[in-house]
């Protein structure tokens, strides 16, 4: 999408990421259609994979991040996506609290991947699954599974307006 409609070419450039996650929050935000047209109007959606082939390239001033810390490769990652972020959303259970993955913090993962993987040696994998915000300063978070369409365009406008989002109690804000 980015480079397309009547855009300003200051608008703000949007990225959207995928860690440990079914995808289905990202959905959400394609599944908003006219409202997803008005959000291309004034953001360029610079890096989003579900959606473009756009490349990683440079800093992005809104990101919006589905899913938790599994891997040490996603550990390194998010502190990638957060140097280039100039906020940082974080969107649905899996990103806010580690989601349904995060029943293997009261088990040991070592036993599981035996049980379900054939060759348990290639699996990299942490010993936990946990939120962004454990990791990096997250500056809103979106919860819910997967999270409402309609407090995503919210929250996304409030970001391009510059004021709080009008979302429920259960959305946090940790400005
Ligand atoms: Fe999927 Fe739910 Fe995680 Fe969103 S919060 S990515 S819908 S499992």
């Amino acid at each position: 999408m980015s480079g397309q409609g009547h855009r300003t070419p200051s608008a703000p450039r949007l990225a959207v990421w995928k860690f440990a996650s079914c995808d289905g929050c990202q959905l959400s935000l394609l599944d908003c259609e006219d409202e997803l047209l008005a959000v291309a109007q004034a953001l360029d959606i610079a890096y989003f994979p579900e959606a473009t082939r756009a490349p990683i390239r440079g800093n992005y001033d809104l990101s919006l991040v589905e899913g938790s810390i599994t891997t040490p490769h996603d550990a390194e990652r998010i502190q990638d996506v957060r140097r280039r972020s100039r906020a940082l959303v974080t969107i649905g259970a899996c990103a806010t609290s580690g989601g349904v993955q995060a029943l293997r913090n009261f088990a040991n993962v070592c036993e599981y991947a035996s049980i379900v993987y054939a060759r348990p040696d290639y699996i990299h994998t942490l010993a936990t699954s946990t939120p962004i915000s454990d990791h990096v300063k997250v500056d809103f978070e979106l919860r819910g599974c997967p999270i409402d369409k309609g407090q995503l365009i919210e929250v996304i406008s409030a970001f391009l307006a510059g004021r709080k989002p009008a979302t429920p109690s259960h959305s946090v804000c940790l400005q």
